[in-house]
């Protein structure tokens, strides 16, 4: 029996059908309705495991107007189940509006955990720093993106981006710009699915390997990238040892460093370090 008026989240397999939780699919096989990203796939799922639930549209262009069809639903007394493409809703994904509006609305919310790209891919990583930052999608303009990896760059947990294929390389490219070719990055490509493979190596590394293959440029992937080791002369990029290095000639120490660190987002400390090595070190341009 399920509670009334309750909208459940539910999470659905990243690849395999069988990556379901039993709760999930007697949760998907009960409620009155799912509300699903993209009926079609849901459709797939539920005919694997012989689910007939009804299923309605919710995705991020519709997800505002179908949040108030589903407050009636559950205002008079059904329940209605939340489900993605893949694998937890709301993350990286529609639902958060739903949640919000549900929550505001007084209705239980019940989540039925399960799988995760990003925790799948962390899992299996071999990665022993125990803190990370999940960030998702990165901006897909290069500028941008350049921008929030220098912002991102000092952090000590290990990064955690969702990618498409066609940005793969143009990414881990941006990647090298901001962190340097030796920072350690893990691709995790098509977990779950027959192509699974996660390739762990420095930065340069994982740029090789996949241009050396294309089938590896294929698919769905997560990249984990390395935290900053805060005292590591080369986490500090180029331009940053280049902007210090030219305002050192200039400027006293601590300000030159309080410049430095305004203009590339880098890390204080670090550059702190760096300019008492460079102190006496001219600007070569
Ligand atoms: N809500 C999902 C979750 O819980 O992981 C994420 C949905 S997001 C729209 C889709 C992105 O997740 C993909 O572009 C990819 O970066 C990542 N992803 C999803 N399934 C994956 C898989 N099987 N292998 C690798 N990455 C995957």
């Amino acid at each position: 029996m399920l509670n009334k008026s309750t909208l459940y989240v539910v999470a659905t397999p990243i690849g395999n059908l069988n990556d379901i939780s039993l709760r999930a699919l007697d949760v998907l096989a009960k409620v009155d309705v799912v509300a699903a990203e993209h009926t079609q796939i849901s459709g797939h799922l539920f005919a694997a495991h012989t689910i007939s639930t009804k299923l309605i549209s919710l995705h991020q262009h519709n997800e505002t107007i179908v949040s108030s069809k589903i407050l009636a639903l559950l205002n008079s007394g059904k329940n209605v189940a939340l489900v993605t493409d893949a694998g937890t809703p709301a993350i990286s994904d529609p639902g958060a509006i739903l949640v919000q509006r549900v929550r505001e609305h007084g209705y239980s919310i019940i989540p039925i955990p399960g799988a995760n790209a990003a925790i799948c891919a962390l899992s299996a990583s071999g990665i022993t720093n125990p803190h990370f930052l999940f960030y998702g999608f990165l901006p897909t303009k290069t500028g941008l993106r350049k921008r929030t990896l220098i912002e991102l760059k000092p952090q000590l947990y290990t990064l955690i981006f969702y990618e498409a294929p066609h940005r793969i390389l143009e990414c881990i490219t941006d990647m090298i710009e901001v962190f340097g070719p030796q920072r350690e990055l893990t691709i995790a490509r098509e977990l779950t699915k027959l192509f699974e493979t996660i390739h762990r190596g420095t930065l340069k590394e994982a740029y090789s390997w996949l241009q050396e293959d294309t089938n590896q440029q294929k698919g769905e992937f997560v990249l984990l990238l390395s935290g900053a080791e805060t005292t590591d002369k080369s986490e500090i990029s180029e331009h940053a040892e280049h902007t210090l290095k030219c305002l050192l000639i200039e400027l006293p120490l601590k300000q030159a460093v309080k410049l430095t660190t305004e203009i590339t987002g880098e890390n204080k400390n670090s550059l702190y370090q760096l300019a008492l090595k460079l102190k006496n070190a001219p600007c070569s341009e």
